[in-house]
């Protein structure tokens, strides 16, 4: 499984929507952060995938994307390196003042992930501790069928980049312990199969939480192995002005 990394520079590419960035060559800074490139260099990744070249200067420049790349392709880090980038060069955002003096400590994550089983959430989780180490981003991982209370104390620890399933993200935010309000990187990752799994009603919810009023300049992104109609229309309801990128064969 997975693509063979030596010879993926064969790999049809297609990108369409207006003003499509150049894509990248190499890991390199800009548009990379350079605490984001030593961890790059410690996964001992030497050069981007497809996706990844394209997904970078796309997402760097403030574009919403709909990706269709196989399993294997490296999708984790087309998300996970312009979104780090970005929060390693910004920093920390403020706690809203409305937030202070709370009884319960509430998590205001600037990036939330959204995958559709727990070892999914788990491995993408993994992978963003090893590229943000040593940063001031903190992730955090919650999903179902495990015990809220202790997801919860780990949400008290800090919660910058939060990976979460669909279910779960939703019953904390009805718990009032998470709030979307300083989400500016929402990713939809193997979208299909959330929707295969019957989560749309869950990631519906959680896309309008992030639109509240007040939210500024959110990117969305959505990572799918395939494009079917139902992710077709899920990217026409929650992307705006994005770019369409597929790269290899993708079914439909
Ligand atoms: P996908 O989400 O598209 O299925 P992953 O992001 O899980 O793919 O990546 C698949 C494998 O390839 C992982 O083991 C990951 O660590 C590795 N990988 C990803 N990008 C690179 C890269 N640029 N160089 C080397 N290995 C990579
Ligand atoms: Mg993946």
């Amino acid at each position: 499984s997975g693509i063979n990394f030596d010879n993926y520079d064969d790999i049809p590419v297609e990108a369409s929507g207006e003003e499509v960035p150049e894509p990248i060559t190499e890991f390199t800074s800009p548009p990379l952060d350079e605490l984001l490139l030593e961890n790059i260099k410690l996964a001992r990744f030497t050069k981007p995938t497809p996706v990844q070249k394209y997904s970078v200067p796309i997402v760097a420049k403030g574009r919403d994307l709909m990706a269709c790349a196989q399993t294997g392709s490296g999708k984790t880090g087309g998300f996970l390196f312009p979104v780090l980038s970005e929060s390693f060069s910004t920093g920390p955002s403020p706690i809203p003042e409305s937030a202070k003096g709370s009884y319960m400590r509430k998590a205001f994550p600037t990036a939330v992930v959204l995958a559709p089983t727990r070892e999914l959430a788990t491995q993408i989780f993994d992978e963003a501790k090893k590229f943000t180490y040593r940063s001031w981003v903190r992730p955090t991982v919650v999903y179902g069928g495990a015990d809220v209370g202790s997801q919860m104390r780990e949400l008290d620890r800090g919660c910058d980049l939060l990976v979460a399933t669909p279910g779960r993200l939703n019953d904390l935010l009805e718990r009032g312990k998470i709030s979307l309000a300083k989400v500016k990187y929402l990713v939809l990752d193997e979208a299909d199969r959330m929707l295969d799994m019957g989560f749309e009603p869950q990631i519906r919810h959680i896309v309008e939480g992030c639109d509240m009023p007040g939210v500024e300049n959110r990117q969305t992104l959505m990572f799918s192995a395939t494009f079917p109609v139902d992710i077709q229309h899920l990217a026409r309801d929650f992307l705006s002005d994005y770019i369409f990128l597929s790269v290899g064969r993708v079914g439909s």
